[in-house]
């Protein structure tokens, strides 16, 4: 069975929601340093993944970009300022997309079909911004994760890809962070914080059992996850801390296993093996 791999590439200060946009140009650039313990990984397993641009890192360093593009990644987008979707006018967001499509398409001189929203943040609120996504010309999204915290989460949405949209003949392809279902609830597995905080043998046996069902997992990282030593901020709130630097020396170790006990490809790739995407 062929997963889907997935990083969100953004620097370890644009999830931070007390710094904002008109700041991020003073904090310290890891990305790199970060994404020279991953590229390697993937090189040594042959392996290819999606990675979600924000649009604001393809601004200040493009030569990332196309040093990811060039390995024959496959480039999707992840917004421009990295705001909730649900903080935003459909205007504001459309705003934020195009300019986000635009700056890495101009960059990688090819086309992008794949979105995600920062924080996972389509929810019932923000279910507008899907019409949206498909109109600007992208083919599928990777924002609607069904569990329910206080940040994100459509809990009764489908757990594996799915049609949805606009018109039949023109829907856009959900395809979801991987779940299990236990106990009448559907438990997150094997993305960010959940592949950090869960010991790597219950993320093997959720990956098992999502693949026995029949599906494709999705994974989804972020380099600064991979990054013990990124700089240590003062959080509003203990669940906060916890949520950024809880477990961060794991990562790394837990990747290289997850990558030699799986099968994995782009979203593209997935989505075109199950005969979804014709391109
Ligand atoms: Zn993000």
């Amino acid at each position: 069975m062929l997963n889907a791999l997935s990083f969100d590439i953004e620097d370890w200060y644009h999830s931070i929601g007390s710094i904002s946009f008109e700041e991020w140009d003073r904090y310290e650039d890891r990305l790199t340093l970060n994404l020279n313990k991953i590229l390697p990984v993937l090189d040594e397993y042959n392996l290819k993944a999606t990675f979600f641009i924000l649009g604001y890192i393809a601004r200040k360093t493009p030569e990332v970009v196309r040093m990811i593009h060039q390995s024959g990644h496959e480039i999707a987008v992840h917004g421009y300022n990295h705001k909730l979707l649900y903080q935003q006018t459909p205007d504001e967001f459309r705003e934020d997309l195009k300019r986000a499509i635009g700056v890495i398409e101009e960059l990688i001189q090819d086309r992008v079909i794949g979105y995600r929203a920062p924080y996972w943040s389509i929810n019932k609120q923000s279910y507008w911004a899907l019409d949206i996504i498909r109109q600007e010309g992208l083919l599928y999204d990777s924002s609607i994760y069904p569990i329910k915290t206080h940040l994100y989460g459509m809990p009764s949405s489908s757990r594996f890809p799915y049609r949805i949209g606009t018109t039949a003949d023109n829907p856009l392809i959900e395809f979801p962070p991987s779940t299990i279902r236990l106990c009448g609830s559907n438990l997150p597995m094997g993305s960010g914080f959940y592949f950090r905080a869960f010991p790597y043998q219950l993320t093997k046996w959720g990956l098992n059992r999502i693949n026995n069902e029949g599906h494709p997992a999705l994974i989804c990282l972020h380099p600064p996850e991979f990054d013990p030593m990124k700089p240590k901020l003062k959080m509003r709130t203990f669940g906060g801390y916890i949520l950024h630097y809880y477990n961060l020396s794991t990562t790394l170790k837990k990747f290289n296993w997850l990558v030699q006990g799986f099968k994995f490809g782009t979203i593209r790739e997935v989505l075109s093996g199950m005969g979804w995407l014709i391109c």
